[in-house]
């Protein structure tokens, strides 16, 4: 891409560059070719990105709704009137195909719009009381959030945490990911433009762990959002209870998949397989463990098989391909070791496994066989382009399995019967479940895991509801 764009961190109305800072290199993972210089953040910064956040808290506090809407709304429609641009930087900086990051971008613009739209509806309650007096619930912004968005969703991760935080009416100090950061800043200048004032919204980059001590030390902060692992997820959450910050924390995922033998196997092949492979894997929803029941188990694993051995895999920009490369080299180096330790437990390869002979951080497609439950693959997140297949026999021995590992984020099951269609909806643990659907995403509906994967929701009514707190003034 020739206009990556010029990287800096924005505080308090200023762009602040690489002069005098530490800096991350940016690499394109299609190629592993060095795209820009990112400033990192140094412990004067990050006080200055305090500061001005308390401070836009105070405006936009005051600001009201109508005006906080329209600079949500009018977001919305620059970044789709942007959308070409916005999506040709992501894939750039973080592999995924062209095709996926046009969705994104449309993903971070309904969740402005939804956010601008219920800006409008945060509503309290007053309660009657018979002397006279009365009881006034009311809902305020929780305060200014530190909010800390993952590589693999670089574009709606950052607009699902701005959103929420801006319709509710608090400030943001943002630490998008270091590893694909135009993204968010594409985002930003989408809010800037359409008249975001100063101070509202701050973007810095730095060493991740730096960062959020820092910014979680400080009282200013009254509320943490963070995306990634579960492993960081816990050291955050402990890193708040100390300023007892109010917390959303969306962690990893190790979805299964329970394919009953009453379904149509090609219809629900067709939806499984894109689904994933969409962004390598790198997906904390991603379909991961396929429990088949064995009727359809055969056939079920040729037919994926040979579909994932199909896929075109290559650089994200070339439209004629469905799978780019995964985002770093770390992932590349995971995939290798997940498939060695599941093939000595007795797991089947029947397709994939290596890595892909390119310049960038490419891995095949892979399909894993009868992996028995002992792989470290069935109990760790793989992140990665990897389908895990075993048969099931009966309906109470796949929700056993499904259910088995502390992740709960996402959870699917295909079949045609309603019946099953109701008892494995309420059998599945899971923040979210897919029944006959591999789409769990919408502006609109809460998105969150339960056990490990985390607490609390983004989108929807739930996430402006996660960056409120309630008062009651009691009058008489
Ligand atoms: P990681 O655990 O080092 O980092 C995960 C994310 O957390 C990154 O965005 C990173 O910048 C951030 N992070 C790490 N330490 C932090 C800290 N102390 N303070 C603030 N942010 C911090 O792992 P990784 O190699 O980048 O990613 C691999 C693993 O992360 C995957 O196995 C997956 O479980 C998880 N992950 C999950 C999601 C998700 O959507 N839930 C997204 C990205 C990564």
């Amino acid at each position: 891409m020739d206009d990556y764009p010029a990287l800096a961190m924005h505080v308090d109305g200023e762009w602040l560059g690489t002069e005098g800072r530490r800096t991350h290199s940016v690499v394109n993972p299609a190629t592993g070719q060095v795209l820009a210089e990112l400033p990192l953040a140094d412990a004067a910064d990050l006080d200055r990105a305090l500061d001005a956040a308390a401070r836009g808290f105070t405006t936009w506090r005051h600001t009201p709704a109508e005006d906080r809407a329209r600079v949500l709304k009018t977001a919305a429609a620059l970044l789709r009137e942007r959308a070409e641009h916005v999506a040709t930087v992501a894939t750039t900086e973080q592999g995924k195909t062209i095709h996926e990051t046009r969705i994104e971008v449309h993903m971070a613009a309904g969740a402005l719009e939804w956010a601008g739209e219920e800006a409008r509806r945060l509503y309290g309650r007053v309660l009657v009381r018979p002397t006279g007096m009365r009881s006034i619930v009311v809902k305020e912004p929780v305060g200014p959030v530190a909010a800390f968005a993952p590589w693999n969703f670089p574009i709606g991760n950052p607009g699902r945490k701005l959103s929420a935080a801006l319709g509710a009416g608090c400030s943001v100090v943002l630490k998008p990911p270091e590893e694909a950061p135009a993204s968010a800043l594409e985002v930003l200048r989408a809010l800037l433009d359409a008249g975001l004032p100063p101070g509202v919204a701050q973007v810095v980059f730095g060493v991740p762990d730096e960062v959020s001590r820092h910014l979680l030390a400080s009282p200013v902060i009254r509320k943490m959002s963070f995306t990634g692992s579960t492993a960081v997820g816990k050291h955050l959450m402990k890193l708040c209870a100390d300023g007892m910050k109010r917390t959303t924390l969306e962690l990893g995922g190790h979805a299964p998949v329970v394919v009953f033998d009453d379904v149509d196997v090609d219809k629900v092949l067709d939806a499984v397989v894109p689904a994933k492979f969409r962004n390598a894997g790198q997906v904390c929803v991603s379909p991961t463990r396929f429990y088949v029941q064995r009727g359809i188990y055969d056939e079920f694993v040729e037919g994926f098989t040979r579909r994932a051995a199909q896929l075109p895999v290559g650089n994200g920009l070339d439209e004629a391909n469905r799978m780019g490369p995964m985002a770093n080299p770390r992932r590349v180096e995971a995939m290798g070791r997940f498939i060695e330790d599941a093939e000595s437990h007795g797991a089947k390869r029947t397709t994939g496994g290596d890595r892909l002979a390119a310049d960038g951080f490419f891995w095949e497609p892979t399909v894993l066989a009868d992996v028995p439950l002992s792989a470290r693959v069935m109990n760790e997140e793989p992140f990665g382009p990897l389908a895990l297949m075993a048969p099931f026999d009966t309906f109470d021995d796949a929700v056993q399995n499904a259910n088995r590992l502390p992740y709960a984020l996402a959870a699917y099951a295909y079949t045609d019967s309603a019946k099953r269609a109701m008892l494995i909806g309420d059998a599945l643990e899971a923040g979210m479940v897919g029944i006959n659907t591999e789409r769990l995403g919408a502006a609109d509906a809460p998105f969150g895991g339960v056990k490990e994967s985390g607490h609390g929701a983004e989108d929807g009514p739930e996430g402006v509801e996660a960056c409120l707190v309630t008062k009651a003034i009691h009058q008489s």
